[in-house]
């Protein structure tokens, strides 16, 4: 049976359930990442839109990203916490933050990104691959 990950907001108002492995898992350390995260990086498991079910009220902020493409930061309009980012790259497709899900233990951080962008109070896990900016990687289903 595929794997199948539920989730969070910290108020309870926002859950999901995700379908499937996550197609990949990245840490960013980009700037907009820091700022929004307010620490010094996200964490995010990537999952086709069509296998992950949303509920609850989900506030929106978009904006242009370093390379170029919009970004959407879906967010619970209640308690804040961030729930998902979508990119304009990749429109059937959206990253959830590993953070709020129930149980994702037997998940691990695959790589890192915009290693250029990140702080020295922050570190990079040893043995992960990093990369300056964004590779240019796509998922292949
Ligand atoms: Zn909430
Ligand atoms: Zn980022």
């Amino acid at each position: 049976m595929p794997p199948k990950y539920s989730g969070k907001c910290h108020c309870g108002d926002v859950t999901y359930v995700a379908n499937g492995a996550p197609k990949i898992i990245a840490k960013c350390h980009c700037n907009e990442c820091r700022r929004l995260s307010g620490t010094g990086h996200t964490i995010g498991a990537m999952f086709r839109i069509s296998d992950v079910t949303i509920k609850g009220k989900l506030s929106k902020y978009k904006y242009v990203s370093a390379m170029n493409s919009e970004v959407t930061k879906a967010f619970c309009s209640n308690c804040g916490s961030p729930v998902y980012g979508a990119n304009t790259r990749l429109p059937d497709h959206l990253t959830i933050s590993l953070g709020t899900m129930d149980e994702a233990n037997g998940l691990n951080v695959e790589v890192v990104i915009f290693e250029r962008d990140k702080q020295k109070w922050d570190c990079v896990a040893p043995g992960t691959p990093s990369f300056e900016t964004q590779p240019d990687w796509k998922p292949t289903v």
